[in-house]
């Protein structure tokens, strides 16, 4: 998870069915809105689920939910623009036409994620606050958080340290790793700036590499260790 830094003010058209006691189920009537508003969130999100940050892009034929960080239920928050994110399906295959909602329901439930995970329970951790801020990356390939409440919800509710995401990560920081070798040449010869360079052009892209948030993570220490 990382900071999402949300366009403001978010869709007109979201302001405008609040304004007319609408709730979010409206926007199903009109699929070219849900497709705006989904859109406009992929966007600000860099093409990455807010939770377990993998690739979720409708051109590659993955599964995008809007997910409400406060549940639907309580509905005053219901159409809040900072109440609403992108999540992937939530099962460990993202692809694919038969990963949509109720087929990611029917994955076991220790193996599901994200929002397909939590279900209605409230979280406190949210990737529109500092609380994200704090996370960290660990060698082994799990999250941390250093509140045990969060960790929580890192653990248990949105169930991101499951064995597949865990591995995932590993091999998203040896790819990493791989790509700095062939572009920078052996470890030892990289420098603060070229590995500043490298983050600088990724955090400018309309598009992160998956696990941004790990990546980013890795190189700020790198460049730390060699700035010391
Ligand atoms: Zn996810």
């Amino acid at each position: 998870m990382r900071r999402i830094h949300k366009r403001k003010p978010g869709p007109m058209k979201l302001v405008e069915l609040q304004r007319q006691g609408k709730r979010f189920a409206n926007l199903d009537d009109e699929p070219t809105d849900k497709h705006h508003v989904r859109q406009a969130l992929l966007e600000d999100q860099r093409f990455l689920c807010c939770y377990c940050m993998r690739s979720i892009d409708p051109d590659k034929h993955q599964h995008v939910r809007i997910e409400h960080h406060q549940s639907q239920s309580t509905g005053e928050r219901d159409l809040a623009w900072d109440n609403l994110l992108a999540v992937c399906s939530g099962a460990r295959k993202l692809r694919g036409r038969a990963k949509d909602d109720a087929s990611a329901r029917k994955v076991p439930r220790s193996e599901q994620t994200c929002d397909n995970h939590k279900r209605d329970e409230p979280i406190t951790i949210n990737p529109l606050t500092t609380s994200v801020d704090a996370i960290r990356y660990l060698n082994d390939g799990r999250i941390e958080h250093p509140v045990a409440e969060l960790q929580e919800d890192i653990d248990e509710r949105l169930n991101l340290n499951v064995g597949f995401l865990v591995d995932a990560r590993i091999a998203a920081r040896e790819e990493l790793i791989e790509r700095l070798r062939r572009e920078l040449g052996t470890e030892k010869t990289w420098t603060a700036t070229a590995l500043e360079r490298y983050l600088q052009v990724r955090r400018e892209s309309p598009r992160f590499p998956q696990y941004f948030g790990l990546i980013e993570a890795s190189l700020v220490r790198w460049i730390a260790r060699r700035r010391r």
